[in-house]
């Protein structure tokens, strides 16, 4: 049997051994290098602090827009850079090596809200939403989970109701990031799922201060992400204009699917930047630390934990960023691959964060050497943006569909 020879075209040659999948491009790399220096300077000084008070740090989100890293997926026309699920994965992974709380936030702001609305959104709806949600000047979310509804959410049960040339949304959305920014106040803009007829989801914009709009419970105590604002939002008869419905009515479930693919991928890499940090330190500490007069490093018990996490990492990372290499922004059609970089990435980081704490022993149990936060913090990955039993159905079903994606 001759093997098959694939030539690239004359004057055209890539080298791929060269190719950095974490960073394809000069802009790629860029872009790495400058979030890098804002986790180092800006982000790390603050974490420990923003957990402990559990206080979303608005001032450091501002900052954020201002050095364009909320608006990395946005067309260029309305402040973003025009990069790709590539840039988006980047900015989730280099923040969570520091700080995976208000990783959280912005993922909420920028891939479920405003990513959200420059896909799904109109023209109208992109010049109002996207500028103000690029730089930073309004914080957005996105309303899906119900008190009564979470995985089953094509069962939710609020409602848009047609009003003449208004929608009028009832019901309650829980656990939403971004859902208020401090005290009462609420975020600035959200995109809220509300059925228009019995599982009939449509998407609609609705901004702060609209009459019937409210914080409802605020989510403290959070085992974790407790940098982040996670509250109820309470929509009592919210008059909402026609001209805030993205698409037309059902077209919810549509938008919904797609920006869960992303949403999964920007959340696996917040995994991936966790297990890094978890795997620099107690490499650090195991090198420092001594016992029976020698390294614990030296210990093949110790050795396992790091090179198991270390390999495991690796794996999740290299998945991560191919996933990100296939997925176009504006389809849907990479789901499987979507659940399953969460599906794993997500226990790859919470092993990581897991043997690190008991590398350090008693001092890994001490909020001080970062990793027990981070492993609080791994926890609402296999939770958030859909359970890991979630990912377990999902990958099935459409693997049972369509066999052929095991080997595509
Ligand atoms: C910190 C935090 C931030 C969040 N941010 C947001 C946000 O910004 N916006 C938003 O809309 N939501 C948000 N969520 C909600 C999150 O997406 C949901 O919690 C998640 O989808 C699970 O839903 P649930 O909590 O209702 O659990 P349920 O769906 O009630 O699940 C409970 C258990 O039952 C299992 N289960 C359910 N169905 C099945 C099944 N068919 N087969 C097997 N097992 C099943 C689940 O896997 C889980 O173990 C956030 C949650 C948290 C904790």
């Amino acid at each position: 049997m001759s093997a098959v020879q694939v030539k690239p075209p004359e004057g055209d040659a890539i080298d791929w051994s060269q190719l950095d999948l974490a960073a394809p491009t000069p802009e790629h790399a860029m872009l790495a290098e400058t979030l890098r220096s804002f986790v180092e300077r800006e982000v790390e000084p603050q974490a420990l602090a923003a957990d402990r008070d559990e206080e979303f740090n608005r001032e450091l989100f501002a900052k954020a827009g201002e050095l364009g890293f909320l608006g990395v997926t946005l067309p260029e026309e309305y402040g973003g850079a025009g990069l790709d699920a590539t840039a988006a994965v980047q900015v989730s992974e280099i923040l969570s090596t520091s700080d995976p709380a208000f990783a959280l936030s912005v993922l909420a702001h920028s891939y479920l809200f405003a990513q959200n609305v420059s896909v799904n959104g109109s023209e109208a709806q992109k010049r109002e939403f996207l500028p103000p949600s690029a730089s930073g000047e309004w914080i957005g979310g996105l309303c899906m989970t119900e008190p009564g509804v979470g995985t089953d959410v094509l069962s939710m049960s609020t409602t848009a109701t047609r009003d003449g040339d208004h929608y009028r949304i009832t019901g309650r959305k829980t656990f939403i990031t971004n859902g208020g920014v401090g005290g009462d106040e609420t975020g600035d803009a959200f995109i809220v799922y509300a059925a228009t007829a019995p599982r009939e989801i449509s998407s609609f914009l609705v901004r702060k201060g609209t009459p019937g709009f409210g914080l409802g419970q605020k989510w403290g105590d959070k085992l974790g992400m407790r940098a982040s604002f996670t509250a109820e939002l309470v929509f009592d008869e919210v008059p909402v204009p026609v001209a805030n419905l993205m698409g037309k009515p059902g077209d919810g479930t549509l938008h919904m699917m797609r920006n869960l693919e992303l949403e999964r991928l920007v959340l696996a890499a917040q995994s991936v930047g966790i297990a890094q940090r978890c795997i620099e330190v107690m490499l650090a500490y195991s090198g420092d630390r001594k016992a029976f007069g020698k390294p614990i490093r030296s210990f093949g018990q110790v050795q396992r934990h790091i090179a198991e996490a270390f390999a495991e990492y690796r794996a999740a990372r290299a998945f991560v960023y191919d996933v990100a290499r296939r997925i176009d922004l504006t389809k849907s059609g990479q789901r499987v691959d979507a659940d399953a970089t969460k599906l794993f990435a997500s226990q790859v980081a919470k092993r990581a964060a897991d043997s690190a704490i008991q590398v350090l022993g008693g001092y890994g149990y001490m909020g001080e050497y970062v990793v027990s936060r981070l492993w609080r913090d791994a926890k609402l990955i296999e939770i958030g943006g859909g359970t890991l039993e979630a990912h377990h159905k999902n990958l099935v079903n459409e693997l049972g569909k369509n066999p052929a994606a095991i080997r595509a």
